[in-house]
């Protein structure tokens, strides 16, 4: 009987998706039985950017068995435990979106209840000082989580990492390539589909060279070589709703002290990040082309660096939303080729690695069953869904109305699923989680509130807690929180110690 199996898996582009698909590929089906070939092109390069993360980041690390150390060196990597968002709900005031747990949840509910309880008894203290990481990022200060601490706020201390995207890729590169993967070097300029199937048959170099697979893995970037421009899937447009599509983009010189969190700040026409790194920091304006011209963000991102320039400024454009099947015959899109949303929660890496893990789950045979593909293509859809009313949220719970911009978002119509999660959080201060979402309650507590939308009640049984006892237990959650902030080295000072 002939095998079924897929024995040659073609990855079009080198970026940094292409190189983590090459190595989680090659560490999970391992080289010897299947053949992975990475096809990229110097002459095109890629997009560049993508240096901040989520703490998700750390288990594709440790599936791949890369060593924390090593990897901090040769990424020039920072830690990072958070975003901070300045001038977002109005000017002049600043909030943090920490990967970090508030306080610790009692009696079944979470702990913002209970904080809510007595901010409407006008006896809170800021949230900001009852959340670890948000103090330490705050005071610069940095250490990995000590599990062995089991209640401490130490013991769950979660971080991600800002990175050199172009050194994370060649680091991936290297791994790959010692694992077996083959790197070619080269421009497609033809495909050629099968005639009943239309699966994607072969891709030609420049040099005619033909490449023949049985998968293939668009890593293309966004214009989707393959899921777009040869097998016209589709995109679903979400620019209504996310209307930045544009971004310039310079680096500048590394920040005497770094600060283990990504800084967005909004601006008149969208917003601008600073990722502070070892060797520099990374800086870039994300605008909306309709309320901004490219020569005026240029301006606007030079006179807002912290640090000197050392590099020209990039323009990049890009469109918000999603291919209208990320998996479309023997074409899976990973990275720019699949969607987009922009990088103000730097989630796209994340994306990467969930289209990664979903592709080895749903893993095809040379049937390419079609309901294991749709039931790949939905759980993408709902996972780019939910981070993208995540993102919305930043945009609409707003009282800026000192640009056309603002006016528009702070007024667009935001999809049900938003409206709903709104409407819940606005009565009762609930917050659902549904099954393996990337934001939590603890993150979507932190928008809400940082975002000045502010419920009328709390959950009843924040009241079942008599008084006193509350008011015990939520002293004692903010003494030992300070307590672990004074017993946490800076930032500086713990990456010294490993560089
Ligand atoms: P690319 O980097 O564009 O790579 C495409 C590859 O395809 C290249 O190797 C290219 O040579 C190859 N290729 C294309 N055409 C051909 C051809 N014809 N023949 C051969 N090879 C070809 N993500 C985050 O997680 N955090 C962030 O902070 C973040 N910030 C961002 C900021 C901006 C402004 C933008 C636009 C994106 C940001 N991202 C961020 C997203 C992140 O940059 C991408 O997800 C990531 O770089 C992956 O890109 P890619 O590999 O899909 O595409």
């Amino acid at each position: 009987m002939q095998s079924m199996d897929v024995k040659n898996v073609v990855i079009v582009g080198g970026g940094t998706a292409g190189w983590m698909s090459a190595a989680a590929m090659s560490k999970l089906l391992g080289s010897k039985k299947i053949n992975i070939r990475v096809i990229e092109s110097e002459s095109i390069g890629t997009v560049g950017v993508g240096e901040a993360t989520v703490p998700h980041i750390q288990y594709f690390n440790r599936l791949l068995g890369i060593d924390e150390n090593s990897f901090i060196k040769k990424t020039n990597a920072t830690f990072k435990y958070g975003i901070e968002f300045v001038d977002w709900h109005k000017r002049g005031e600043s909030y943090f979106h920490s990967f970090g747990p508030y306080g610790m949840d009692m009696e079944g509910i979470h702990f913002h209840h209970m904080w809510l309880r007595q901010q409407q008894a006008g006896t809170a203290k800021p949230i900001d000082e009852f959340n670890l990481q948000i103090q330490a990022a705050k005071a610069g200060k940095y250490m990995p989580a000590r599990p062995e601490l089991q209640g401490s706020p130490l013991s769950a201390l979660s971080y991600a990492f800002q990175f050199d995207a172009a050194l994370y890729a060649a680091f991936l590169r290297d791994y790959s390539e010692k694992n077996g993967v083959t790197r070619i070097e080269g421009k497609i300029v033809n495909v050629t589909q099968a005639a009943n199937t239309g699966h994607i048959e072969s891709v030609t170099l420049e040099d005619g060279e033909c490449i023949k697979g049985d998968l293939f893995i668009d890593c293309s970037g966004f214009k989707g070589l393959l899921i777009e421009e040869t097998l016209k899937t589709g995109y679903d447009d979400w620019s209504l709703y996310l209307p930045c599509d544009s971004a310039v983009t310079r680096l500048s010189e590394r920040m005497a002290e770094l600060p283990p969190y990504t800084r967005a700040t909004a601006k008149a026409a969208g917003w601008q990040w600073r990722i502070p790194l070892q060797s520099r920091t990374g800086n870039g304006y994300v605008y909306s082309s309709q309320f901004l011209s490219d020569e005026d963000a240029i301006e606007s991102l030079n006179k807002d660096l912290d640090t000197a320039p050392i590099s020209d400024p990039r323009q990049l454009k890009f469109k918000t939303g999603i291919r209208k099947q990320t998996w479309n015959k023997n074409v899976v899109s990973i990275g720019l080729s699949s969607g987009f949303l922009e990088p103000l929660e730097s989630t796209s890496i994340h994306l990467i690695q969930t289209a990664i893990a979903r592709l080895m789950t749903n893993f095809p045979d040379m049937s390419f069953n079609q309901p294991d593909i749709d039931y790949y293509n939905e759980r993408t859809k709902a996972e780019y869904m939910q981070i993208r009313d995540f993102l919305i949220l930043h945009y609409k719970a707003t009282t800026r109305d000192d640009s056309p911009f603002w006016d528009y978002v702070r007024e667009m119509d935001i999809p049900v699923s938003l409206e709903k999660r709104i409407a819940i959080y606005k009565e009762n201060a609930r917050l659902y989680s549904e099954d393996k979402v990337l934001f939590n309650h603890s993150s979507w507590f932190a928008v809400f509130n940082g975002q000045g939308i502010h419920p009328q009640r709390y959950h009843p049984i924040a009241n079942f807690l008599e008084e006193k006892e509350m008011e015990r237990r939520m002293a004692e959650i903010h003494t030992v929180t300070q307590k672990c902030l004074s017993i946490m080295p800076s930032h500086d000072e713990f990456l010294s110690k490993m560089i």
